[in-house]
């Protein structure tokens, strides 16, 4: 069978969503690259060392492993004993809305104030140092922590389920969320607009730029959702708006092809 009528096969097998979805992802990465939007958006240009990628890879590994274990034991555990459970009723996507809303606040809050108490001694040795192993954030970085640290920030979902009871509607959205937002926090590219920080309805919320200055510069920008509490607690980093500013009006320099760059330079 050649090899396009095996790709054919894959490809009737899946489900429409998904191959939209991963079109418009390899279009995009595709444009990215040609356009040179990609390198334009990159936080810091030449960051990237494959040998923090390697270490990276294998603390996400073990934490990924022991954190899926324990908390997915302790959350089966505390359901069994009836101490987290759901409402199965359909909701309006009101009450959704306003139980996420519950939910992302109350992790921002309790991110915030763990994180800066991770800074301090002995708790940074002991939980935070790995998490902060590379000072120019790749994707891998979100599950490059101790599973003390997989403990302390994962630990919150089901304790505020033990709290609230949600629908199950909303916890469907909890998990992927969080997963989403470290891995963009943590891409190394900056794919906000330039006017987020200039509005007063956005520039509550963190971008890349905001928690890849926390892994370059180490101090300050300790929010995991918003800006709200390290603006409260004037913890921004001084520069943080003009950086961000610089890094979404870099000029993009398009990719031109190997043999017009050699004609270049040999005229
Ligand atoms: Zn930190
Ligand atoms: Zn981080």
């Amino acid at each position: 069978m050649a090899i396009w009528e095996k790709l054919l096969g894959l490809m009737a097998g899946v489900d429409p969503l998904t191959a939209w979805i991963a079109t418009f992802v390899i279009v995009g990465l595709l444009a990215g690259v040609f356009t040179g939007y990609l390198r334009a958006r990159k936080i810091q240009p030449n960051g990237f060392k494959w040998r923090y990628f390697r270490r990276e890879l294998c603390w996400a590994v073990v934490t990924l492993a022991v954190t899926g274990v324990v908390l997915g034991g302790a959350s089966k555990w505390l359901q069994h004993a009836g101490l987290i459970s759901f409402h199965h009723e359909p909701a309006s996507p009101w009450v959704v809305a306003a139980e996420f809303a519950l939910y992302f606040f109350a992790f921002d809050t309790w991110f915030y104030w763990l994180h800066r108490l991770m800074h301090k001694e002995p708790f940074y040795t002991w939980i935070h140092k790995i998490h902060h192993g590379s000072i120019s954030p790749n994707p891998l970085t979100t599950f490059s922590e101790s599973p003390l640290e997989g403990f302390v920030n994962g630990g919150f979902v089901p304790l505020f389920l033990a709290l609230f009871t949600v629908h199950a509607e909303t916890m469907a959205i909890i998990t992927p969320f969080n997963v989403l937002m470290g891995l963009y926090v943590h891409s190394g590219f900056e794919f906000f607009p330039k006017w987020w920080n200039r509005s007063w309805l956005t520039k509550w919320f963190i971008t890349a730029t905001f928690h890849d200055q926390h892994h370059r510069y180490f101090k300050g920008n300790y929010g995991g959702y918003t800006t709200i509490w390290d603006r409260i607690c004037g913890t921004v980093r001084p520069t943080f708006e003009a950086d961000f500013e610089n890094v979404t009006t870099r000029p993009l320099k398009p990719a031109r092809p190997a043999f017009a760059l050699k004609q270049r330079a040999e005229g």
